[in-house]
């Protein structure tokens, strides 16, 4: 079975554990921490992907860090970790999140189980196969020339400018997700869509999947309910940016 739905941590395999954006650490950096003193009213969830013999649990968020541990934002951990590392972090978080969040079959309500042989769960009344949800996102840095398009969203309370992201509608392709996106929020127009690169961004679910594009026409008039400011920055005046390690972060400073 791929995915074992665990009461307690595995003793003796690493385990990942995640506290709402966090992800508990050693005095080391490192997350995969085997037999980790957690209290036991305190854990949510805890999955085993027994192909890659590694643990996710999810922690309530009053849980605090034992002894010698402590919790840090999960782009602070990718920003010091490899893509593979990342990778095996996500992928824990993510099946964690799904199963927790996953517990009734859509059409039939009954409860669902794990599949024996793949990464999803079945519906024993129905026979419906439920698979993980991964919600792929575009997130593109439009440049004019020398000049970076940069915005900031209107939730944002930190004076951060980032790129210009949005979630991909059915039927959609990438590109056109795109086009679209940079239209509703700026009413600008793009031209040579290029592929840069993607991160999973277990926050929920999400696919990054990053491009550059360049300026092709238009006035920027921004969309208000998304976007608080959008403007054209030179590279050496650039505003505060996100945090190293987001996939904003990397299509900017052109390492991705
Ligand atoms: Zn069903």
């Amino acid at each position: 079975m791929p995915l074992l739905d665990l009461t307690i941590p595995p003793a003796g395999k690493p385990v990942y554990y995640f506290r709402g954006r966090e992800i508990l650490v050693d005095g080391q950096g490192e997350a995969a921490l085997q037999d980790v003193p957690v209290a036991p009213g305190s854990l949510r969830k805890c999955c085993l992907d027994t192909t890659i013999g590694c643990a996710g649990a999810l922690l309530d968020a009053a849980a605090e860090a034992p002894s010698g541990l402590q919790f840090i934002p999960v782009p602070t951990y990718f920003f010091t970790h490899d893509d593979a590392q990342n990778a095996r972090a996500s992928r824990l978080k993510g099946y964690a999140a799904w199963l927790d969040a996953t517990r009734f079959c859509p059409f039939c309500g009954t409860p669902l189980q794990l599949h024996g042989s793949e990464h999803a769960l079945a519906c024993p009344a129905c026979g419906r196969m439920h698979y993980p949800r991964i919600e792929p996102c575009i997130i593109t840095l439009i440049t004019r020339g020398e000049e970076l398009l940069l915005l900031r969203n209107a939730r944002d309370t930190m004076g951060i400018y980032a790129c210009l992201a949005g979630f991909v509608e059915m039927g959609e392709s990438l590109e056109q997700a795109l086009r679209r996106e940079v239209r509703e929020e700026t009413a600008l127009e793009v031209q040579d869509i290029r592929y840069a690169g993607s991160q999973a961004w277990p926050f929920p679910d999400q696919l990054m999947v990053g491009f550059y594009a360049e300026y092709k026409s238009g006035e920027i008039r921004i969309q208000e309910s998304e976007v608080a400011d959008a403007r054209w920055f030179r590279r050496d005046a650039l505003p505060p940016l996100p945090k190293p390690g987001s996939i904003a972060w990397r299509l900017i400073n052109g390492r991705l």
